[in-house]
């Protein structure tokens, strides 16, 4: 047996797991790292600029339903919805939005049963208008 192999083998056995228990540990992330971003209604103008920047065509321009309040700013009432699952989180649509529109979030943990487009969080950012139900 080679040298100190024994002792290594004995040291192993009491230094930490390098392999994080998730999910019960979570990883440690950067304040700045690319997660999900979705656009924030109050101020975006609809303008698509984001939707034909995107690289993986993750963006589709949709209609603000009729009971969202929307800026005067956007005639057309259509904001970009995210699809995650075809995301690569190049933040593209991020840099080229006109009014700096996007939220930027690090969040990373996209796996779910319901969300995996951006609808749900853009219109959280906007209100519905008197009579809306
Ligand atoms: S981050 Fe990149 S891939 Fe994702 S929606 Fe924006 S432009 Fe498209
Ligand atoms: S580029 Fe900005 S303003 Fe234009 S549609 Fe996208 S989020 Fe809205």
């Amino acid at each position: 047996m080679r040298p100190g192999l024994i002792k290594e083998i004995i040291k192993g056995i009491f230094v930490k797991p390098v392999t994080i228990q998730y999910p019960k540990e979570q990883t440690l992330i950067e304040p700045d790292f690319r997660g999900r971003q979705y656009a924030d209604l109050k101020k975006c103008i609809g303008c698509s600029l984001c939707a034909v920047e995107c690289p993986a065509n993750a963006i589709t321009m949709t209609k603000i339903p009729d009971e969202y309040v929307a800026p005067k700013t956007n005639a057309r009432r259509i904001y970009p919805v995210v699809d995650y699952f075809r995301c690569v989180f190049c933040y593209r649509c991020v840099t080229v939005c006109p009014v700096n529109a996007y939220l930027v979030t690090n969040e990373y943990r996209l796996a779910s049963s319901t969300i995996v487009e951006s609808s749900e969080l853009s219109l959280s950012t906007t209100t519905k208008a008197a009579g809306g139900v």
